[in-house]
């Protein structure tokens, strides 16, 4: 489908800054340029120029550029228009741009989603960009742009290859019918299923890793009021954030703080001290509190060990303990070791509900956290990224279970039934699968959605 419109947005944040730049995409491109300043530009050279109004009123002077396409971000014509980062410059900018006939202001992603439909980048790709301008790590940022470069995608299409592959054998024998069986027990088949099954289980692996660079995990910091939850998480997040007294209750709200081991982010989610209030916030607070522990990935149970020996968290707090999801991992922590005089590390502790993992520590004098962060990596498994990890979110990893379950029920339709034109099916909807990742079959919406949650500009 061609299109026809030509957009504009801001592609700088907006507010104050040294440099706000515009950018202009689409067939009236170099009518805008013209327009905005007086002349007609070679493509990929930087012109030092007056921006002008349509009233010849000169508006700023910066940077302009053209580029003609296909040879541009988009793929169509594009110009860029490099001035003060002024906020009323770049309005009065945009909207002697947007008084030309048939320019209007772009959707958020617009840019992106016109380099993708132009097959300057896949969908993939696209994402990347996104990801890389929301990365929160560095290990992110990094894993973001091995995706922009294409790791992710490459790796996709040449396990799609040996998909259609093994698929274009399987037909064959299928148009031979007489030779279908020995065609599908001569054990060729079995073997590249197998290997495609191998391969789709690495990526697989490394795709979760890369949605975890992306998403980070939910951590929940919870306990008895004044065991020293918000010391903790100030502790790891390194700064004071959370409200430290020693008043009962003082942490209404849920807080999270946004910290990083191994490069992989962890939302630490600091909850109200879960009691019960007559409080109407306070009560707000809790109930917050309870829908993010039942989302999280990991609690942190952490217990005052100046006043108490008791390990078990059922023992300390039973009816939070018998709320929260049967599945939840639980480590308890022992803070406060200052004061009990006990030392530093990490122990396992059998109890009559099971055993858990106990790390002693002090928030106040630091000793012990190092401990809890290395707990945590292994815990969790935030093994550091290794280099070409590429960057992933949850619908690429929904393609490639789907792409996985079809790819057994092919294995049990070969291994079974020596069914052929099942298994043939089954390897095609893998291959489908696999497609959407890559943006060959998307719906129109699934495109909308991705697209919009980008920036303007972008
Ligand atoms: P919360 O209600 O669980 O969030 O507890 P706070 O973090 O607000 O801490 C309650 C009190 O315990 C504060 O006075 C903290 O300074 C103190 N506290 C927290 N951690 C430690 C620790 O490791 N050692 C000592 N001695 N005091 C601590």
């Amino acid at each position: 489908m061609e299109n026809t419109d030509t957009i504009v947005a801001q592609a700088t944040p907006a507010g104050r800054g040294g440099v706000g730049i515009i950018r202009v995409s689409g067939p009236l491109a170099a009518n805008v340029c013209s327009v905005v300043t007086g002349q007609t530009l070679t493509p990929r050279q930087a012109y030092y120029l007056p921006f002008v109004d349509a009233h010849n009123n000169v508006i700023d002077e910066g940077i302009a550029l053209f580029f003609k396409g296909p040879n541009s971000f988009t793929g169509e014509d594009v110009l860029e228009l490099q001035g003060h980062g002024g906020p009323v410059i770049m309005d009065m900018l945009l909207e002697c741009i947007l008084q030309l006939t048939g320019v209007r202001l772009a959707r958020p992603g617009e840019f992106s989603e016109q380099a993708f439909l132009n097959d300057k980048l896949d969908l993939t790709q696209a994402e990347a960009i996104a990801d890389l301008i929301d990365a929160n790590s560095r290990q992110a940022a990094k894993s973001a742009l091995q995706s922009l470069q294409g790791a992710f995608s490459q790796q996709v299409n040449s396990l799609s290859d040996l998909i259609v592959h093994l698929r274009m054998y399987v037909e064959a024998a299928i148009d031979f019918p007489e030779e279908e069986i020995d065609f599908l027990s001569d054990g060729k088949v079995a073997k590249d299923l197998d290997n495609i099954r191998a391969t789709l289980h690495t990526l697989t692996n490394s795709a979760q890793q890369g949605t975890l660079l992306r998403e980070g995990l939910q951590v929940v910091i919870a306990g008895k009021p004044n065991a020293g939850k918000s010391s903790l998480l100030n502790q790891l997040a390194g700064k004071e954030s959370a409200i430290v007294t020693d008043i009962a209750g003082t942490t209404r709200d849920v807080l999270k703080e946004h910290i990083s081991i191994n490069g992989v982010p962890l939302h630490i989610i600091d909850t109200a001290g879960l009691r019960d209030s007559e409080d109407k916030v306070e009560q707000i607070g809790i109930q917050r509190a309870w829908d993010a522990i039942k989302q999280a990935d990991h609690l942190l149970f952490v217990v005052d060990a100046s006043t108490t020996d008791v390990d078990d968290p059922f023992d300390i707090w039973p009816e939070f303990m018998q709320s929260l999801p049967e599945a939840m991992p639980v480590s308890v922590i022992r803070n406060k070791i200052d004061k009990s005089g006990e030392t530093a590390g990490e122990t396992t502790v059998s109890t009559a509900h099971g055993a858990y993992p106990i790390v002693r520590l002090s928030s106040l004098t630091q000793q012990g956290v190092d401990c809890l962060r290395e707990h945590l990596t292994r815990v969790l498994g935030l093994s550091a990224a290794t280099e070409g990890q590429f960057i992933a979110r949850r619908r690429h990893l929904d393609a490639l279970k789907q792409a996985s379950t079809h790819l057994q029920t092919g294995y049990d339709q070969l291994h079974d039934a020596m069914a052929g034109e099942l298994l043939a099916e089954e390897l095609r909807l893998a291959h489908q699968a696999l497609c959407e990742i890559t943006g060959e079959f998307t719906s129109d919406d699934l495109l909308g959605k991705i697209f919009s949650s980008f920036c303007i500009g972008k």
